[in-house]
């Protein structure tokens, strides 16, 4: 019998760190790639109302198939590249962060292996350490783009479960050009192919949507979630796009009513506003390109962004920037490769208080 340390921790997990980042209260928040607009009064009146009806009956529990915000989640998605997807394609859960744990819960695990392209998103090696599968990262390009033959030929090799490549990618804002798509989805023969499109909808004019790919490859699966575009952080709903046969696998890993009645009601009062809610994304888009031209005046390497955040650097000390402007007031995030930052995208009045921030901390490093 082996003996437990105290508390039970697995051995995998001990010395492990949550993964976050900070929360602090300061005057501009440009860490965490929110949408800076919140919903207008209307919309959030309208989700007030829906939350009230909803919790006349929080007696019952919820929908546990959640048919009609399903059905609300397959018509936006018809409008932004999807190509007559229908509900028993749509899946959602908490944030995409919990969709994309149940695909590993479902096509990952013990004798199985996820791979994704560094740098990217933090979290996957995480829903892979947390589901037991094995993981393994294959490396980008100087300017984050993928080189398409290395990433076939490491995906031949390794035949993994499951695939992770988000586009546009966190945190360099890199989006994948549709052959890279199509390209992995033949090579990973049965294995699951995610494209995460977490900031899709911030994507530069002709970037298509993987979305479109959906009747061409049976193991790709499009992620979405209404944390960003849609201005619905707090809400924590996230979804996706796939064949039935894979929507149905992942019925069997999800938690019983893991939707609750409010976040259902919620997410379709939202869904109502999505006209207003994306309203935004245009002046945000502008926003961001004129943020990295303006890095790019300053001397400085940008990533070409399709998303709500530009990475940025490179630094000597990029520890010495952050709290530099920390002390100034704008919290950005210190992510990405060493001596890179990265800013999301926030509204004017926050982007000129980055910029003077920053102007003032190359002035002097000290
Ligand atoms: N994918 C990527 C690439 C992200 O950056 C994030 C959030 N930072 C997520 C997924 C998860 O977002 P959420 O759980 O809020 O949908």
């Amino acid at each position: 019998m082996s003996s437990l340390t105290w508390p039970p921790l697995r051995d995998a997990l001990v010395g492990e760190e949550p993964y976050g980042a900070p929360q602090l209260d300061v005057a501009v928040a440009l860490n965490t790639n929110e949408n800076p607009y919140g919903p207008s009064a209307e919309a959030a009146d309208d989700i007030a109302e829906a939350v009230r009806s909803a919790a006349l009956g929080l007696n019952r529990y919820p929908d546990r198939e959640f048919t009609e915000l399903r059905s609300a989640l397959t018509d936006y998605l018809n409008t932004d590249g999807g190509q007559d997807l229908t509900p028993d394609m749509v899946w959602a859960a908490n944030g995409s962060n919990e969709v994309m744990m149940q695909i590993l819960q479902a096509f990952g695990g013990p004798g199985r292996t996820a791979v994704s392209f560094a740098p990217t998103y933090a979290m996957y090696p995480e829903y892979a350490r947390n589901s037991l599968t094995e993981w393994v990262a294959g490396r980008r390009e100087d300017d984050f783009s993928l080189d398409l033959e290395a990433a076939r030929r490491l995906v031949e090799e390794v035949r993994p479960a499951v695939v992770l490549l988000p586009s546009p990618n966190n945190p360099t804002g890199t989006a994948l050009p549709p052959e890279a798509i199509s390209v992995l989805c033949e090579a990973a023969g049965n294995g699951i192919v995610v494209i995460d499109e977490a900031y899709g909808e911030f994507r530069r004019e002709g970037v298509p949507s993987a979305l479109e790919l959906i009747g061409t490859h049976r193991n790709l699966v499009v992620t979405r979630t209404m944390s960003k575009a849609f201005a619905l952080a707090g809400a924590r709903l996230g979804y996706l796009a796939a064949r039935p046969e894979v929507v149905d696998a992942l019925r069997i890993v999800r938690l019983p009513y893991h939707l609750s009645a409010v976040t259902q009601a919620t997410a379709l009062a939202a869904l109502r506003h999505a006209d207003e809610l994306l309203a935004k994304v245009a002046d945000l888009r502008a926003e961001r390109d004129a943020c990295v031209e303006w890095l790019r005046t300053q001397g400085l390497r940008v990533a070409d962004s399709d998303a709500n955040f530009v990475l940025f650097g490179t630094f000597a000390d990029r520890h010495a920037v952050w709290q530099g402007l920390l002390d100034a007031g704008v919290l950005i995030r210190e992510t990405g490769p060493e001596g890179w930052l990265r800013v999301s995208v926030g509204t004017p009045a926050e982007m000129a208080a980055f910029r003077e921030a920053l102007t003032a901390v190359m002035a002097d490093p000290s």
